[in-house]
């Protein structure tokens, strides 16, 4: 089990309402450190950029324009195998899919205002703290 690094992003929805610390208690409970954070407003091309893999897709200009419509807070996630036992705390992308007691099962709004973004792998977790921080 190897000591990762994950990217943590606390959504504007969830930032809307006031989930900030409920969310990163959850994080915390976890056993998952939190070595780095700030809070800003992502500009269009800061979100285009960390979203590329996406552009296309039906669900892009939603995703955009969700991601810069308030202040979100980025944290770079500490700890063995974070990547995926923050995945696993973050629950499936839709809600409705998502396990009780994850973060998206309490939390999400729907598929889109979905509260929570994390590194889906190792690698590109390395890529995406590297875009801001
Ligand atoms: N998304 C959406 N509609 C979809 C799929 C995704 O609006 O059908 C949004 C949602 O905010 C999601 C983000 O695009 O978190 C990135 O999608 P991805 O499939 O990478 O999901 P994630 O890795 O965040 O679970
Ligand atoms: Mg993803």
């Amino acid at each position: 089990m190897a000591y990762e690094k994950s990217l943590g992003i606390i959504k504007p929805d969830a930032v809307e309402r006031n989930l900030i610390g409920s969310i990163i208690k959850i994080i915390e409970d976890n056993d998952i450190k939190i070595n780095q954070m700030k809070m800003l407003e992502l500009t269009s091309s800061m979100a285009e950029e960390f979203y590329n893999i996406h552009k296309g897709k039906p669900f892009y200009e939603k995703l955009i324009s969700y991601m810069t419509s308030g202040p979100v807070v980025l944290m770079v996630l500490e700890g063995n195998d974070v990547v995926k036992r923050y995945r696993d705390l973050m629950g499936k992308t839709n809600p409705e899919d998502a396990a009780e007691g994850t973060i998206r099962k309490l939390y999400a709004k729907d598929t889109t205002f979905n509260s929570v973004h994390g590194s889906d792998s190792i690698e590109n977790a390395l890529t995406e703290i590297s875009l801001f921080f």
